[in-house]
């Protein structure tokens, strides 16, 4: 029998009582094939954590801001594997270097390259719960790292790969919805979602799912599945996750993402020759900021104006290596307090009326576009932050994601 891997967030396993029907929830499953636990820190957990190894300077990327980090996740699998106990299961904990799970990459944003499912089967073999401390590995030099935020996702992912199973994140809302439920409450649960919107909606800020956990589903052929652990065991089924043929529903929009916490740099006056661009561009990858739109136009006085955003935290990081350029006396300057929202969906390959639709829509609510990036199936817009839910609610409708 395929086994299952049941993963629980971090609200899932947030108190003693929540910990009891994630219990009741695995045992239900039990009952019918083998499962396997991924767990996330309960909720508020991890932010504690990063708070505190902030006042004392470590930041994400540091090694032993990651060590306290993960201790979030030590104490929840204990404690799950508790209650599981006292549910009447065996069951019991492992932290990465007990499989072990190997990662490679910086601490704060680690890449899983292996996990070793032989500890695992051989619990399951003699029939007990493994409960997999979720968020972390072991790095080449034997340290803990981390996953990146979110990253129980990514764990839970990969050990269905390594025993072959299938996997179902349970969290606090019944599946994937064209938007998030908490800002559009007209948001509507999707059955199923191909892994190319659900990738795309993930690395557009829809947190329900972590990207590389879908990317790592789609590569390795893990049966995704999101779920909620508030209702009774079996009472909705959630949104998979599929492959693009499986998607019955075409329409032409798929969901509405945001991200908060945005800021834009703009640099006016670059020389023409574009050595000042790319001196620029290589410094910020330096840094180690991600760039992510950028809108690059020719000055009326002559050279070219570069405005491009980044997330928040990495501003001030961004500022000073622009600072550190001699840019032949090009103008910087920055504005926060912005966020960007995100149309995504297969159907709008090749259409041309998208950058209309987002423009007429955000204009009618009086809302300023103040950058735009397109691929293949998304079109996103950068926009004041008092603004950002007015954004996602009328986008949500424009497309009427609402009806079924
Ligand atoms: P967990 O702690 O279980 O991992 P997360 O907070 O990471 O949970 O993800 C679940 C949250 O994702 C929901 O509570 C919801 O507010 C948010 N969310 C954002 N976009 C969506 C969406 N399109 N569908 C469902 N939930 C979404
Ligand atoms: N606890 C980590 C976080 O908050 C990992 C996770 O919950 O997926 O990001
Ligand atoms: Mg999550």
């Amino acid at each position: 029998m395929t086994p299952l891997v049941l993963k629980f967030g971090g609200t899932s396993v947030a108190s003693p009582e929540r910990l009891r029907q994630a219990a009741a929830i695995v045992a239900a499953e039990r009952a019918r094939r083998p499962v396997a636990v991924v767990v996330s820190a309960m909720a508020g957990e991890t932010d504690r954590l990063l708070g505190l190894a902030r006042d004392l300077g470590g930041e994400i990327g540091e090694a032993e801001t990651d060590v306290a980090l993960a201790s979030g996740e030590q104490t929840s699998a204990a404690l799950t594997a508790l209650a599981l106990k006292e549910a009447g299961l065996a069951a019991r904990s492992l932290l990465a270097w007990q499989l072990p799970i190997a990662v490679e990459g910086p601490p704060g944003g680690a890449r899983i390259t292996g996990v070793d499912p032989g500890p695992l089967r051989a619990l399951i073999e003699a029939g007990v719960v493994p409960v997999v401390a979720g968020y972390q590995g072991i790095a080449e030099d034997g340290r803990l790292a981390t996953l990146g935020r979110g990253g129980t996702d990514l764990t839970a992912a990969a050990v269905a790969a390594a025993i072959g199973g299938d996997c179902d994140i349970y969290t606090d809302v019944d599946g994937v919805y064209t938007t998030d439920p908490r800002i559009a409450p007209e948001a509507r649960r999707v059955e199923r979602i191909s892994h190319d919107e659900m990738l795309e909606l993930a690395a557009m800020g829809a947190k329900v799912l972590q990207s590389r956990s879908v990317e790592y589903a789609k590569a390795r052929n893990v049966a995704l599945r999101v779920r909620s652990s508030f209702l009774e065991p079996g009472a909705s089924e959630g949104t998979t996750v599929v492959a693009a043929e499986g998607v019955a529903e075409r329409r032409v929009v798929s969901g509405v993402a945001y991200a908060r916490d945005q800021a834009r740099l703009a640099v006016m006056g670059l020389p023409e020759s574009g050595e000042g661009a790319a001196a620029l561009f290589a410094a910020l990858a330096e840094a180690d900021v991600h760039v992510d739109m950028i809108v690059q136009a020719r000055a009326r006085a002559g050279g070219v104006n570069l405005e491009f955003s980044v997330e928040r935290r990495d501003l001030d990081r961004a500022l000073a290596a622009a600072d550190a350029l001699d840019l032949a006396g090009a103008e910087i300057s920055h504005e926060t307090d912005l966020a960007k929202v995100s149309v995504v969906g297969v159907g709008l390959r090749g259409r041309a009326d998208i950058a209309r639709t987002l423009y007429a829509v955000l204009g009618g609510e009086g809302i300023a576009v103040r950058m735009v990036a397109t691929s293949e199936i998304k079109i996103s817009a950068l926009v004041e932050a008092d603004l950002l839910e007015k954004a996602v609610r009328a986008l949500h409708a424009a497309y009427k994601l609402e009806e079924a």
